[in-house]
């Protein structure tokens, strides 16, 4: 029999998403009388914004004419698009459109940028942190070593002891709802300077940033342009979770070979971004799209906040959702986030995510979102508040 990759039996194990969705289907198969309200829910629940499928539309219809029809487009994004991000994203940095790709979702881009190192790159990952970083990196054959977060240091990362190639950091934070301030990540881009490390900086929630000591990129601390490699998507601030459309920028400062390297590999790995998202990306810097976004990230923002409260409320600790649309909640007394999950599940009819699929320092943590719909937030906090047995 042929072999296959052997490093891919390391996915199949419990603390995965595809494990609470299979969880979920069997309560529902169980009870299909019961109302599932959900505060798991990791996509958006906002409808695409009108300027943006107006240029959807619009690029539709280029493709049905002789004279406007595009076939394959540029490896690494269309000018049009990178002028806007450079203009709106990264305006005053210097960096140009060699540094920047554009591409189809950050959940790949995020792993797939291990190939531009060396196979033995040190890497290293914060527990409990997004998870596909470990798992996209594991399908690649690569290794990596674990940096643990702890809720007495509000899951901030410590400047290592250790010398690493590559960290992955991710900030506003995707589970626990923080966002890195100036002062925090100075000292990580510090690290990184010092150790000729780079870090993959995953900043997909920059739009749900508020406060004011939160860098909205990484390349606003001093020396990060020798040091990191940002990703950036239209996912949650535009709601492209169904269309696919993302950016990264690899600056010349990483490395004198990495952009000629890694355009070389592009053009070998990947046929460009789909030319109909792009056009609906573009679209998203129009003064009107901006103001629409504002809204929407207002409302998730909002429903985060109001979850938050909740939560304090019925007397949980809690961390996040003022940077990000995710609360990071401890749960109570000798309950584990699974023990957590299958009782708010079994007993209220809520989902939530239990924090072990982050990472093994989530496991007393669950993630609570609020990009859901308000009236669903509030049905569950309902739910909760009159539960007789109490948590
Ligand atoms: N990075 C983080 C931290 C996320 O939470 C998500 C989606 O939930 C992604 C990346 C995926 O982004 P994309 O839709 O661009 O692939």
């Amino acid at each position: 029999m042929v072999k296959i990759n052997s490093r891919l039996y390391e996915l199949q194990r419990k603390e995965l998403f595809s494990n609470i969705e299979k969880r979920v289907k069997k309560f529902k198969l169980k009870n299909p009388d019961k109302k599932l309200v959900s505060l798991g829910i990791g996509d958006v629940s906002k409808p695409i914004i009108k300027p943006v499928t107006t240029a959807m539309h619009k690029a539709v219809d280029d493709l049905s004419s002789m004279k406007t029809f595009r076939g394959y487009g540029a490896y690494y994004g269309d000018d049009f698009l990178k002028t806007k991000i450079l203009e709106n994203d990264y305006k005053g940095f210097g960096f140009t459109k060699d540094e920047l790709y554009v591409s189809c979702g950050t959940k790949t881009d995020s792993t797939s940028i291990l190939e531009l190192f060396d196979i033995d790159a040190k890497i290293c990952i914060p527990n409990p942190m997004y998870p596909i970083y470990k798992d996209g990196g594991t399908a690649l054959n690569r290794t990596f070593c674990e940096m643990d977060l702890f809720e007495e240091k509000n899951f901030v990362p410590d400047v290592p002891k250790e010398k690493y190639d590559l960290i992955y950091l991710c900030s506003p934070n995707n589970p626990i709802g923080t966002a890195y301030t100036y002062n925090e990540l100075g000292k990580l881009v510090d690290y990184a300077i010092e150790n000729e490390c780079v870090i993959l900086y995953d900043n997909v929630y920059a739009s749900f940033i508020t406060s004011n000591d939160v860098p909205h990129s990484i390349y606003e601390i001093p020396g990060a342009e020798k040091a990191a490699i940002e990703f950036r998507s239209y996912s949650k601030n535009a709601s492209f979770t169904g269309v696919r459309c993302s950016y990264y920028i690899i600056p010349e400062g990483i490395h004198k070979d990495a952009n000629s390297l890694w355009q070389e590999r592009t053009i070998n790995r990947f046929n460009g971004a789909d030319y109909i998202a792009q056009r609906g990306a573009e679209a998203v810097y129009l003064e009107e799209s901006q103001r629409l976004i504002k809204e929407n990230i207002k409302y998730y923002l909002d429903n985060t906040l109001y979850l938050r409260n909740a939560f304090l409320d019925l007397g949980f600790k809690v961390w996040g959702g003022l940077d990000s649309p995710f609360i990071w909640v401890k749960t109570k007394g000798d309950m584990n986030s699974w023990d957590f999950f299958e009782t708010m599940l079994e007993e209220l009819n809520i989902v939530v995510i239990p924090g072990t699929i982050f990472g093994s320092n989530g496991d007393k943590y669950l993630r609570i979102s609020g990009l859901g719909l308000k009236e669903d937030s509030e049905e569950a906090v309902g739910r909760l508040k009159n539960y007789e047995k109490n948590f």
